[in-house]
């Protein structure tokens, strides 16, 4: 097979089963987006992927998203750049110049940053804050009991449009404990995104509630490892 058939044949598959798992949990399939996540892969990957009918896509790192996104946004006007990786204060203006959602809102500094920014750009990307549901220390993430205040703050006081939350549970245990806080604290604030779930773990995050997917090693393959 060639590469683009490999990836067009493995989203169909992931959307079988992203189907599939919205049918286990009584909702439909319209309310789960696939993000693809393309890091790490080259443009040619994500080529591949538009022509199979994927428009969404993440990346987490804002200047390797900046060498293979732009040149594809007037063939493709529904393509949608998330950016899903931590985010540097100094990267703010161009993660804003370039995204249409930041997952990655995880602390005031960055708020205030990325407020500055969308002044300057003119430009209001969809934000999600991101929780460190597990609480690790080497994790991003505001930590779960500053969650309420943070979402808070970064509504009120920074203005962001903040449209949901995104969490990544600890790689050890049973992730749906974690799943679930996340959907339950975007409940409570009235947020209607929730962006859990990899390739790994995305039916339970389904079944828990997640409206957004982000997914890359079961369509792209595997990411060489880091020189
Ligand atoms: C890389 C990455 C993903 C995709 O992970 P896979 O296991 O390859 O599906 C999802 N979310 C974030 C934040 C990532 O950095």
């Amino acid at each position: 097979m060639s590469y683009a058939t490999e990836i067009s044949a493995n989203l169909a598959a992931i959307r079988a089963r992203i189907a599939e798992a919205c049918r286990r949990a009584n909702r439909a399939p319209e309310e789960v987006t696939l993000v693809a996540v393309s890091k790490t892969h080259p443009q040619e990957a994500v080529l591949a992927a538009l022509a199979a009918g994927q428009t969404v896509f993440g990346e987490n790192r804002v200047q390797e998203a900046e060498g293979k996104f732009p040149a594809l946004r007037a063939a493709h006007p529904g393509l949608r750049l998330h950016i899903i990786g931590g985010l540097q204060t100094n990267k703010a203006r161009d993660a804003v110049a370039l995204a249409d959602v930041i997952e990655t809102i995880d602390r005031p500094k960055l708020a205030a940053a990325i407020a500055a920014a969308m002044a300057k750009e003119g430009r209001r990307p969809d934000c999600l804050v991101q929780v460190n549901t597990g609480d690790e220390a080497q994790k991003s993430g505001i930590p779960r009991a500053e969650a309420d205040a943070f979402i808070r703050a970064a509504r009120d006081d920074h203005g962001l449009p903040v449209t949901g939350l995104m969490c990544i549970p600890p790689v050890e245990g049973d992730p749906r404990p974690h799943f679930a806080f996340l959907r339950d604290l975007a409940a409570r604030h009235d947020l209607p995104v929730v962006s859990m779930g990899m390739s790994g773990d995305f039916e339970a995050a389904i079944a828990e509630g997640a409206t957004h997917v982000r997914i890359g090693t079961a369509i792209f393959g595997h990411r060489p490892a880091p020189a």
